[in-house]
């Protein structure tokens, strides 16, 4: 990035203001799930032949879109295995056997031969159907959905070569493989390709968790004769649902906004309407906190510091302790075995990615894809904490131990293993594979890595030391006043040595018999509020609360993010989401009733796991109770329509005004009449700082790209200006002086200048060489 391209401020014109965030589409006002783009075919702009919509529910509207068949059937010779991304496809046409790479419409497949068949493996681009509402339907609700390729909408063209390729291949196959990913999105990506594209009413399904030669081949071997029914019917439920709602709740919100002659897009879903309303109701819970006063009592001995364990509210207690001068000391010690922690499933993956990393949830569940489809670790979309022995965890260890010594310290002969199982996967392990990596990529597999060594490691074992200090004044239940002080040291490092924990190691004398107490002393406290949740305490309790799925909690609450309902890193609700909420539980409290949401997930878990054959009737149940639930709703909707309006629109305007507060920094300088502000530019896709009393005062400052700029609590010691704060994705905020008059500015571009030069001398000199 050019430094001096934001420092140099030049002539900029300056844009008018526009809305930062760009209008939504209708599909991603309801898409929870975002297929992942790797290598968007970009070009192939084709807008084809547009189809009908193909219907949902496979047997319902089986047939409804037969091919013509125009073309003469070419010979149906081949085997075809279909992947969910194009890395996978690789993969596995190398490990079955020796590929040759075909190029059709700069997608790839691969064709290959295994014991006498002719093998093609051809993958998706993540869906290559997506849900859309059946045209000519008005206002809400609406219930008519069909799945449509994915290509008709615009963002999503590029998937049109794939869509092609595979409908070309398919025709010269007889024998079709689901290889996608083995979860309801995998089951639902594959399905809709067999049904749709290829034309047939099932295939055969290959199931694995890793992307490695071994796991594949045995995969192969082993081919399960169908999908997995339950998993494919529980995913086209939930997608179903989610669209459902997510339009109809989305168009009632807008016309009751739209009645009060504002417009702004506002959206809410089936699970971030209760996830919004935890948050909500924790930044209620701050707000309405009243600071209570304690004491915490000390006693000081021989140069200790003893802890009465009672905190003490009542401040007349107080007097009591004041007239203790001695008392009787008991040294305790005992030895505590510590366990290793158990082996990663994805939630707790991002938690502690969060926590030692500060690598939110979703930057988690990319770098993690991105890292399985590498084939250096399992299947990352996993609730299990288990390692099963078919994992064959100590070929592994053997492996790992080449660029981790420490995987010579796993010596358990079993893992340490967690409560939490996933039908599906293991947990997420390394596959002892290797490969350069990026800096938030190689945090995360370090940290998977180590984690995985570390079940297999010993116990750590500390030796605790406690000093109690009976006194002889009895406490208001009649028992002798007492305090506490506890010493810890480390005497086996165990799996601490491998994955991080933090010990904190405190030395402490024997203490026996009759002691003097030196000094009493109160120590004044308050009680604290609740704390806010932080992006991995907000998944925490998004899964104990049974709310979203293991793959779309951390979607669920960038979806928040990016609606302006919440901000900051330490969470907390806008104006415009506290609004939201306190609206809608006024007039339409279903919405946000995470019990309701609860029950649905509880039955589409029921549908996935259900041994029965009628799955499309169960699938037809669901939906039909969750049109009964939409249809109140937008009743109750339409009568208060005015009143639900108007309570949103004050919401909008708080969040407006703060919004603009939060974007002035201080009166101009160069006009002494405006106020400095932060604007986005929608031209140039950047923001810049000009004054507000344009265009009669044109002074302007560039900013960064590419980040979020925000005000700073600092001040710049060189010359006063207030400073800003660059948030980037996946750095640390950067605090700098925006004041291109400044010496530290015009020493940090003499510094980069120097850098810069450098770096070309080198290029330099290594092309003269
Ligand atoms: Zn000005
Ligand atoms: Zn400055």
């Amino acid at each position: 990035m050019a430094l001096k391209e934001f420092i140099n401020v030049g002539d900029a014109r300056i844009t008018v203001e526009k809305e930062v965030k760009p209008k939504l589409t209708i599909a991603e006002l309801t898409t929870i799930e975002q297929p992942g783009r790797p290598v968007p075919a970009s070009q192939l702009e084709n807008e084809g032949e547009k189809r009908k919509g193909v219907g949902r529910g496979g047997a319902r509207k089986e047939g409804a879109r037969k091919e013509p068949s125009r073309i003469s059937s070419p010979k149906r010779e081949y085997t075809l295995i279909l992947t969910e991304k194009p890395q996978a496809a690789q993969k596995i046409a190398f490990a079955l056997g020796n590929p040759q790479k075909r190029i059709e419409g700069r997608v790839s497949y691969f064709e290959l031969e295994k014991g006498g068949k002719k093998i093609l493996v051809a993958s998706a681009v993540g869906h290559l159907f997506n849900l859309s509402y059946v045209k000519g339907q008005r206002g809400y609700p609406m219930f008519k959905l069909e799945w449509n390729p994915s290509y008709e909408t615009k963002a999503m063209s590029y998937t049109k070569a794939y869509y092609d390729l595979l409908k070309k291949l398919g025709r010269k196959s007889n024998e079709f493989i689901i290889a996608t990913d083995y979860d309801i999105e995998g089951e639902v990506i594959g399905w809709n390709i067999v049904r749709f594209i290829f034309g047939q009413k099932s295939a055969k399904r290959m199931k694995y968790s890793t992307l490695t030669k071994p796991e594949l081949e045995k995969s192969y071997d082993n081919l399960m004769a169908e999908p997995d029914w339950g998993m494919a019917y529980a995913g086209e439920t939930r997608h179903i649902l989610d669209w459902l709602y997510g339009i109809n709740l989305s168009r009632a919100l807008m016309s009751a906004i739209k009645t009060s002659g504002s417009f702004k897009i506002l959206s809410i879903g089936r699970v971030q309407g209760p996830a919004l309303k935890i948050i909500v109701d924790r930044e209620l819970e701050i707000e309405n906190f009243k600071p209570e006063p304690f004491w915490q009592v000390l006693a000081y001995s021989n140069g200790i510091e003893f802890k009465h364990p009672k905190d003490i509210f009542d401040k007349k207690l107080l007097e009591k302790f004041k007239s203790i001068k001695e008392a009787i000391a008991e040294t305790k010690k005992t030895e505590e075995h510590i366990q290793p922690p158990v082996p990663f499933d994805l939630t707790t993956l991002q938690r502690e990615a969060y926590r030692w990393h500060g690598i939110s949830p979703s930057g988690t569940l990319q770098a993690a894809q991105k890292l399985y489809l590498d084939g250096l670790i399992s299947y990352p979309r996993t609730s299990s904490q288990q390692i099963p022995d078919s994992v064959e965890p100590k070929k592994i260890l053997k492996l790992l131990e080449k660029n981790f010594p420490q995987a010579k310290l796993a010596t358990r002969a079993k893992p340490i293993e967690g409560k939490k199982s996933d039908p599906a996967h293991p947990s997420i392990f390394p596959t002892g594979e290797f490969k350069v990596l990026t800096e938030n990529e190689l945090k995360l597999y370090n940290l998977i890595v180590k984690r995985f060594i570390s079940v297999f490691a010993p116990d750590a074992v500390t030796a605790n030391k406690r000093i109690v200090l009976t006194t002889e004044v009895l406490d208001e239940e009649g028992k002798p006043v007492i305090f506490n002080a506890n010493g810890l040291n480390v005497l086996e490092k165990g799996w601490t040595q491998i994955y991080p924990h933090k010990f904190e190691e405190f030395e402490l004398p024997d203490l026996n018999g009759k002691v003097k107490i030196d000094e009493i002393k109160f120590e004044d406290k308050e009680t604290q509020p609740p704390k806010r949740f932080t992006p991995a305490s907000l998944i925490t309790i998004l899964e104990k609360k049974g709310l979203g799925t293991k793959t779309t909690r951390s979607i669920i609450i960038d979806i928040l993010f990016n609606r302006g309902y919440l901000e900051g890193n330490s969470i907390k609700a806008t104006a415009l989401g506290i609004q939201l909420i306190r609206t809608l539980e006024k007039h339409s409290s279903i919405i946000i009733d995470e019990n309701l949401t609860r029950k649905m997930e509880d039955e589409m878990d029921a549908i996935q796991f259900s041994k029965e054959k009628n799955l499309l009737d169960k699938e037809k149940e669901v939906i039909s109770k969750a049109e009964k639930i939409i249809t109140d709703i937008s009743k109750e909707f339409k009568i208060k329509e005015m009143v639900i309006g108007k309570e949103l629109l004050e919401g909008l305007q708080t969040h407006r005004r703060v919004e603009q507060e939060n974007n002035t920094i201080i009166k101009c300088p160069t006009c002494k009449e405006g106020m400095l502000r932060i604007i986005y530019s929608g031209k140039t896709k950047r923001s810049f700082i000009g004054c507000s009393a344009y265009p009669n005062c044109k002074q302007t400052y560039t900013l960064p790209p590419n980040s979020l700029i925000k005000k700073s609590e600092k001040t710049c010691v060189e010359c006063g200006f207030p400073m800003l704060m660059s948030i980037r994705k996946g750095k640390r905020p950067w605090e700098f002086c925006f004041n291109s008059n400044c010496p530290t500015v015009k020493k940090r571009i003499e510094e980069w200048q120097k850098k810069k030069d450098a770096v070309g001398e080198k290029a330099a000199g290594e092309k003269a060489s």
